[in-house]
């Protein structure tokens, strides 16, 4: 084991540490709570590794580095079932290439976005280019800045109703980022009510993937089923980078 894998495989078991010991808190099973691990700006080789470790769900920001970092991995680890999430702001003319790498989408925000990705996925589909549905996260902005990306609360029901009505689109649940200037728990509270009553309304809509690195306590407290770890798990990604 390089000195590089040892350091990956020391923080996995911290943050599956933590994962365990916020779920004993909340009186929930582990199992119900997956971990997405956030690659971004990081080799391929550290996601590799984590394949290695058993962390099958990846997450990427950006469309131009995860294509060919997906590309890279079925190389570097053929036949591994991993299954990579797109996490980031997506604009509509990159649909077709991420659904060639994306199991999951959890950042759609927009009608203008959801027919994108429904149009893009039959023409994939049909093309031989992906055999599966895509699997669709709302974006939920829990203070309804427009600058941050997200569909403002209110706005989340049309939005499912509109990837239900999509054959080749799954609507699987809601995911955010806690505001700026929010308490992380507060966030979560106000997430846990609308993921709750858009399940009532939409049985698929399972998932709701809010906590990353610092704040997935809070996130597992209120019912996250998918936290995203990016920087407790391969270290800083410094200033400049997303
Ligand atoms: C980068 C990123 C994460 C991971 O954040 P960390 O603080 O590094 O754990 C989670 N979710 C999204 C949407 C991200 O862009």
């Amino acid at each position: 084991m390089t000195d590089r894998s040892a350091e990956i495989a020391a923080n996995l078991a911290d943050v599956r540490a933590r994962i365990d010991a916020a779920c004993a808190k909340a009186g929930r099973d582990p199992a119900d709570v997956r971990l997405l691990a956030v690659t971004k700006t990081f080799p391929v080789q550290d996601a590799a590794t984590l394949v290695d470790l058993g962390v099958l769900d990846l997450a990427e920001n950006r469309e131009q580095e995860a294509g060919p970092k997906a590309e890279a991995m079925a190389d570097l680890r053929p036949g591994a079932a991993v299954r990579w999430h797109m996490v980031g702001r997506l604009q509509r003319n990159k649909a077709r290439s991420v659904l060639r790498w994306a199991t999951q989408i959890q950042s759609v925000d927009s009608d203008r976005l959801v027919d994108a990705l429904a149009k893009a996925t039959t023409a994939a589909l049909a093309a031989g280019e992906r055999t599966a549905p895509l699997e669709v996260l709302l974006q939920a902005s829990v203070d309804g800045d427009p600058e941050r990306g997200g569909c403002p609360l209110e706005g989340l029901p049309a939005l499912a109703e509109r990837v239900i009505r999509s054959s080749d689109l799954r609507l699987r649940g809601i995911m955010a980022v806690a505001p700026l200037g929010m308490e992380p728990s507060a966030a979560f509270e106000r997430l846990a009510g609308v993921a709750g009553s858009l399940r009532a309304e939409f049985p698929s809509a399972v998932e709701l993937s809010c906590g990353m690195s610092n704040d997935l306590e809070q996130a597992i407290d209120y019912g996250s089923t998918c936290v995203r770890v990016g920087t407790a798990l391969l270290g800083g990604r410094g200033l400049a980078s997303p």
